[in-house]
């Protein structure tokens, strides 16, 4: 049976560093850093994540202020904030939640930000500052994957880890990520057009899978021993739930946890990491 990584547990010790930083940097007399938060529209789930995040600054002592803009807002209006926040000294770190209603262009608007204040690492320079190695802020999720694996004690070096999707906000970032020196992983990427996909997932020592399909990854796509990281969310009906669902991952954790040597649980895995990396990245922007 496989040994569970918590992504709870890690999340809260990753938080707890990050407020005693704040705290000694508050302490040695700067003022605590501050996160803006661009929220367009009526999204419930936006909405329920942005608090989520604002409350997760609080609690370390990073403060934050959600600004909220109605859906008509006009992509130039909404262009003009956000430099606003980039010129803006008192602003250490922003963060646009996406996505953005449909007649706003998210890359035009995502173009204008400072990436000096880019803590969710969405603009396209730091996006080629991540391909090519050089020190910013990591992506929320990918970054979430790594700290998983090293604070597991998991050795990535020269293990083959295929990641299952290419998304731009996990699969290739990750990619980039595991092939980094330090981590130096061999780094297979998969899609919905990779043939014989359950012999290349058998091939796997770290096999990530960031598909968005429920239990879609069974016990006969790995081998015995594999270190597995469950990155989706998906529903399905549960009747037996108040809320008529529960949440699963995209691995059949039931099957494959028999198989594994470390598995994360969904809900409880890669989730609760995201919000931890932004409250890194927004210190590292504070400080820097
Ligand atoms: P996307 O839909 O953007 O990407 C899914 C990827 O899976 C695509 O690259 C797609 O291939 C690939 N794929 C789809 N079907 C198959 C298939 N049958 N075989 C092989 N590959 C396939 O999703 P995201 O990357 O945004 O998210 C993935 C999952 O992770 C979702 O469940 C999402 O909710 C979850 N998620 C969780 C986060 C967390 O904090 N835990 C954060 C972000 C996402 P192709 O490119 O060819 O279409």
């Amino acid at each position: 049976m496989a040994q569970i990584i918590d992504g709870k547990a890690i999340s809260a010790a990753i938080r707890l560093e990050v407020k005693e930083a704040v705290s000694d940097w508050v302490a040695a007399g700067h003022r605590a850093p501050y996160l803006a938060v661009v929220l367009v529209g009526e999204n419930p789930a936006s909405a329920s994540y942005v608090r989520g995040k604002a409350k997760a600054a609080a609690e370390v002592g990073i403060e934050s202020d959600t600004l909220t803009y109605d859906a008509s807002i006009s992509e130039k209006d909404l262009q003009e904030i956000v430099d606003r926040l980039n010129q803006d000294d008192g602003v250490d770190g922003i963060l646009i939640q996406l996505p953005l209603p449909d007649h706003i262009d998210e890359r035009k608007v995502i173009g204008v930000l400072n990436p000096a204040k880019d803590v969710d690492c969405f603009h396209p320079e730091s996006v080629g500052n991540l391909v090519i190695g050089i020190d910013g802020f990591a992506p929320a999720t990918p970054a979430g994957i790594i700290e998983l694996l090293v604070r597991s004690g998991i050795e990535t070096t020269g293990k083959h880890c295929v990641i299952v999707g290419r998304s731009n906000i996990v699969g290739k970032p990750l990619a980039n990520l595991m092939l980094r020196k330090g981590v130096d992983a061999t780094v297979t990427v998969c899609h919905s057009r990779t043939q014989n996909l359950s012999e290349i997932t058998k091939q796997a020592d770290i096999l990530v899978a960031a598909i968005g399909r429920a239990n879609f990854v069974t016990e006969d796509m790995v081998k015995d021993g594999v270190v597995v990281i469950d990155v989706g969310i998906n529903r399905v009906d549960d009747s037996t739930r108040e809320r008529g669902y529960r949440l699963v991952g995209d691995v059949d954790f039931d099957a494959v946890s028999k198989k594994a040597s470390h598995i994360t649980p969904v809900p409880g895995g890669v989730g609760p990491m995201t919000i931890a990396v932004l409250l890194q990245n927004t210190f590292k922007a504070a400080t820097n």
